[in-house]
């Protein structure tokens, strides 16, 4: 299988053929696309490594998931809806079976965010995934990190903490169940874009852990925030979950702000929808991030003191070593 029918058998069929917005696809030294009227566009990439940001054993499927995943991830916390990607692929070599899994994860992700891919590019080399995508919000309507006002509800689309186990699983050998679900199939939150874009103040989603994250949403502001740790929902005799839903990465979900007299039409809103939402603490003047609750005493104290490191520079806990065999 040579690079051209490679691009025509496995990702030609991710292109959505009948879209009128893809004027011009696949095939040529461009895409040619048409932006709906009276919106601003959103781009964002990001690129996924094995080793990395995957295992080295992961499965092809998961990491097709896990390159569009994260791309959807940052567009949904930016109120956008997604239109196009593209696809930059470096890979050891041509395996069909590979290539099946890889796209089968892909195209379920895709065909649910309804995006379609419109290029790309595929090298011989290690392997490495980085995925563009596009979207799109009615002018002047994206939802940024830097809106937060003092008194707004912190609040996060989902449970804290879950990748971080599943990685644990991962690493301590296990290799199937529901618990790993959450890491190897990271779930963009989609149905949270019109909410978001109604409602909230900022957004950011989160990929490195709850503190360092909801750091940037205050980062070059003078606020901070504090934490409600009762309301995270961990179990509070369990020390190592509550530390993994405030420093474990990969989760996607979203951390925003909302003002707190548009909190009863946000909730009826989330009622009505059926979604998961937890406000987790306020947005306070002055620095730093607080935790307050029984549980605050027994957070390790060294983490905390280390928000500053936070907002620079801190080690990632999402670093995947090789599992042990
Ligand atoms: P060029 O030589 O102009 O860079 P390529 O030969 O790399 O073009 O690619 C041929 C066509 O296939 C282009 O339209 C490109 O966008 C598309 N393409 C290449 N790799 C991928 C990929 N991994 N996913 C989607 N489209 C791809
Ligand atoms: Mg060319």
């Amino acid at each position: 299988m040579d690079e051209f029918q490679l691009i025509d058998r496995f990702f030609k069929p991710l292109s959505r053929p009948a879209d009128a917005s893809v004027r011009l696809g696949i095939g040529d030294d461009g895409a040619v696309l048409v932006p709906p009227s009276g919106c601003d566009l959103v781009m964002a990439t990001d690129t996924v490594l094995s080793g990395v940001h995957f295992p080295t054993d992961c499965s092809p499927r998961a990491i097709g998931h896990r390159a569009l995943a994260v791309n959807l991830s940052d567009l949904a916390a930016m109120a956008a809806d997604p239109l196009w990607y593209t696809l930059a692929l470096s890979l050891p070599s041509a395996s069909a079976r590979w290539l099946r899994g890889f796209t089968q994860g892909l195209s379920t992700l895709s065909a649910e965010a309804g995006i379609a891919l419109v290029g790309g590019d595929t090298v011989r080399g290690p392997l490495a995934v980085t995925v563009t995508v596009v979207g799109c919000v009615p002018r002047g309507q994206a939802v940024t990190r830097t809106g937060g006002r003092p008194g707004d509800w912190v609040c996060v689309t989902g449970a804290l903490g879950r990748a971080a186990a599943g990685l644990a699983a991962w690493r301590r050998g296990q290799r199937r169940g529901a618990t790993l679900v959450p890491f190897l199939y990271p779930h963009p939150a989609l149905e949270w874009i019109p909410l978001l874009r109604d409602f909230a103040h900022s957004a950011i989603d989160i990929s490195d852990g709850l503190i360092q994250d909801l750091g940037h949403l205050l980062e070059n502001r003078p606020l901070g925030a504090e934490i409600r740790l009762d309301r995270l929902g961990c179990d509070p005799e369990d020390l190592e979950g509550l530390e993994r839903a405030l420093w474990g990465g990969d989760d996607y979900v979203l951390c925003f702000t909302v003002g707190s007299r548009q909190w009863p039409a946000l909730q009826r809103r989330i009622r009505s929808r059926n979604l998961e939402c937890r406000a987790i603490g306020r947005i306070v003047p002055g620095p730093g991030i607080r935790c307050q609750g029984v549980m605050a005493r027994r957070i390790h104290p060294i983490r905390m003191q280390g928000y500053d490191h936070f907002r620079n520079k801190v080690p990632r806990a999402r670093h995947v070593r090789p599992s042990p065999r």
